[in-house]
């Protein structure tokens, strides 16, 4: 953790416009906030207000639609994949062009969660491309990590600076993109969660990423702003969950760079941890 930059990390982050940032020593206990509280600025690469708590799939598909196949809980990633692909659960499957599963190491410590795909997702079928997804794979390299790497050829060290790129894996809470980017409704969430669900179950990560307000809906059950949930670490099914900015917002919200800085530095810390409690 203590492992300084390289030349190539502080290029990345001067370009991202991120100053260097040193984590204070043990920030990282579960459920604690640094003494300061940040300000709550608004979250999000999408503007609706905040929804009510996500509702259970609705029981009986609408018409056109079908109920998610059965099973989901218990599928190897080769099933899983193309019951995404097939998947007509909830109307946002009427104007996709294809479904976006995830991308990168399914054997990472670490998972990324975004929101739902945009137009160039919706196109190419991967996550986070565009100028956001740019953001997202500079954000991760200066810690250590790539979706393109593998981190079963990176050793047992933890990510971090100065160390070999190790995988991620990265995942929407909804596979398919919502017509005109709008938000995904609240539905639409409850009926893909179970895809996201057998994702992370099947990647065990060490640590997940939470960008944006939907994901952090989605995998902490909760409506309060990122800035009030980030600089904790909390939890999902035992695993540690590090809330940011989703690099959409980042890049419309310049000033914001630096606290997502210190979320990934605070995520980088709590995988250190883990990392070093498993060795
Ligand atoms: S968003 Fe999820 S639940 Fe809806 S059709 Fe796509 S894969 Fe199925």
């Amino acid at each position: 953790m203590s492992a300084p930059l390289d030349r190539r990390q502080r290029a990345m982050l001067a370009e991202m416009g991120i100053p260097l940032w040193s984590p204070p020593a043990r920030r990282h206990a579960v459920g604690r906030s640094p003494g300061k509280p940040a300000p709550v600025p608004q979250a999000d690469a999408r503007n609706t207000p905040p929804q009510p708590g996500v509702p259970a799939p609705a029981a009986a598909p609408e018409r056109g639609l079908a109920a998610l196949p059965p099973g989901v809980s218990g599928m190897d990633w080769a099933q899983l994949a193309a019951a995404v692909a097939q998947c007509r659960a909830c109307g946002l499957c009427e104007s996709r062009t294809q479904t976006v599963f995830g991308a990168g190491d399914r054997r990472a410590d670490w998972m990324v969660v975004g929101e739902a795909p945009g137009r160039e997702e919706d196109r190419l079928g991967e996550p986070f491309v565009g100028p956001a997804g740019q953001l997202l794979d500079n954000m991760l390299a200066a810690i250590g990590l790539s979706r393109h790497a593998s981190s079963a050829d990176a050793g047992t060290d933890a990510a971090g600076p100065g160390r070999p790129l190790r995988g991620v894996y990265i995942a929407n809470v909804v596979k398919c993109r919502p017509p005109r980017n709008r938000n995904p409704e609240p539905d639409e969430i409850a009926r893909c969660e179970p895809y996201l669900q057998r994702q992370i179950a099947l990647v065990q990560p060490k640590i997940i990423l939470a960008m944006g307000r939907f994901a952090v809906r989605a995998l902490l059950k909760t409506d309060a702003p990122i800035g009030r949930l980030r600089g904790q670490v909390h939890a999902y099914e035992g695993v540690p969950v590090v809330v940011t900015y989703h690099p959409a917002y980042l890049l419309r919200a310049l000033p914001d760079k630096a606290k997502a800085w210190q979320d990934l530095c605070l995520a980088l810390s709590v995988a250190g941890g883990a990392a070093a409690e498993s060795n």
